[in-house]
């Protein structure tokens, strides 16, 4: 029997000019999540698009999960695909859900005709489906209004398609038609959260992380590189970029106030993630930053941080209790790579009292006191880059 998947897309239906640009996107995107399983062709047609895989032993269970994972999807499923020929219809249909069938108690029949030629019509292609299934497989009952099984018929152009309850997608927009932003990406919890939301709004992202050697371990760094793994199955390609933050570290805490650590330490991060991203083409800076949760994210810390930034930055978590971003971090499976216990260059330094209500022009002028150009430089030149996912 043959098969294919069926992708309704999302928004990006409501994009009106830009629709077909935004839908090519995430054919792409899904094109290159799909390359390791195999050829696949694409066909688009109203706001729906046709994978057909070209190999016959197509995985179609990794396929279905990677196609899960692509931004710009409302609903997706496998379909079995029919001749327009009503008696084939139904012996595929029966033979389709041949196995399935058997967790399912209660059914219904839902009857598509874009072909108006096609002899029945739609009312009586569901009658019919129905009656046969029921003949088949007698246990089960017709339940219009909530069933567990939703067949789906669809009479097409060339063909037929029959499905069965449909997937919710990964929703938001395709991965690049919202240009390209750099996330912050500490091992942490929150940062991965934060790249996945920005993901999910279209932008295309690369990362940068700090690390401070042999403050933090390498254990720290591969963290952070798992976790950028994970993002990356949502987000597609990013590229990783670690910057030797040990030097600057040690200078803050030899030189500056130590009320004043973090939050030096702060725009220093986002003046040198500001020069990555514009080599990268990134105008966006993103982080996991939320409301209160530490002293640094305090609404003064925040514009102190924020001077400093040469873009926007974005910060997805700001108003999230932790409950809400773990729960995020659960569902995209960072979760458990976040908790591991290595240490973050943030907490290496970390001062016994913060000041959590910064005065800009004081920490400008605490800052001012190094000249941090030579070290920014020497950093920006040892930081290395890999390419993940
Ligand atoms: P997370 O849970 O993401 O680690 P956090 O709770 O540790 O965040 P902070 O340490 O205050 O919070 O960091 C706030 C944000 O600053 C992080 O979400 C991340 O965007 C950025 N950040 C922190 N440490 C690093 C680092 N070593 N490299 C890159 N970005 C960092
Ligand atoms: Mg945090």
């Amino acid at each position: 029997m043959k098969e294919i998947i069926l992708i309704k897309n999302g928004e990006l239906a409501l994009k009106g000019l830009n629709r077909s640009s935004f839908e090519d996107k995430m054919i792409k995107n899904i094109r290159r999540r799909l390359a390791p399983l195999g050829k696949v062709s694409f066909f688009k047609c109203q706001s729906t698009v046709t994978v057909y895989p070209e190999n016959e032993d197509f995985d179609f269970e990794e396929a279905v999960a990677r196609v899960g994972k692509v931004f710009g999807i409302a609903a997706y499923s496998r379909a079995a695909v029919a001749p327009k020929e009503f008696e084939e219809i139904k012996r595929i249909c029966l033979a389709y859900f041949a196995e399935s069938i058997y967790g399912y108690k209660t059914f219904k029949v839902e009857a598509k005709r874009s072909d108006k030629r096609f002899p029945l019509k739609s009312p009586e292609i569901s009658r019919e489906i129905g009656a046969v299934m029921l003949e088949n497989y007698p246990f089960l009952k017709v339940d219009v209004h909530h069933p567990d099984l939703t067949i789906t018929v669809e009479i097409r152009d060339k063909e037929a398609y029959i499905r069965g309850n449909q997937l919710k997608g990964a929703g938001g927009m395709p991965v690049g038609t919202s240009g390209k932003g750099a996330v912050l990406m500490s091992g942490g919890i929150d940062s991965p959260v934060a790249a996945y939301m920005m993901a999910r709004r279209g932008l295309e992202l690369c990362a940068v992380h700090f690390a401070a050697p042999p403050y933090t371990s390498e254990l720290a760094e591969n963290k952070v590189k798992m976790l950028t793994e994970k993002v990356a199955e949502y987000a597609g390609r990013v590229e990783l970029y670690i910057v030797p933050f040990t030097k600057i570290q040690e200078t803050i805490r030899d030189a500056c106030p130590e009320e004043y650590f973090t939050v030096i330490m702060r725009r220093l991060m986002m003046e040198i993630a500001g020069v990555i991203a514009q080599k990268h083409g990134a105008r966006a800076l993103i982080t996991g930053e939320s409301l209160g949760q530490v002293a640094s994210q305090t609404l003064r810390a925040l514009a102190c941080t924020d001077e400093a930034a040469a873009y926007p930055v974005l910060r997805p978590l700001i108003g999230m209790d932790k409950n809400d971003i773990v729960d995020i971090a659960r569902k995209i499976d960072t979760f458990e790579t976040s908790i591991l216990p290595y240490e973050d260059c943030c907490t290496v330094f970390t001062p016994r009292h913060p000041n959590t209500k910064p005065e800009l022009e004081q920490v400008k002028h605490a800052q001012a006191q190094v000249d941090w150009q030579q070290m920014i430089q020497t950093a920006l030149e040892d930081t290395t880059v890999e390419v993940i996912g």
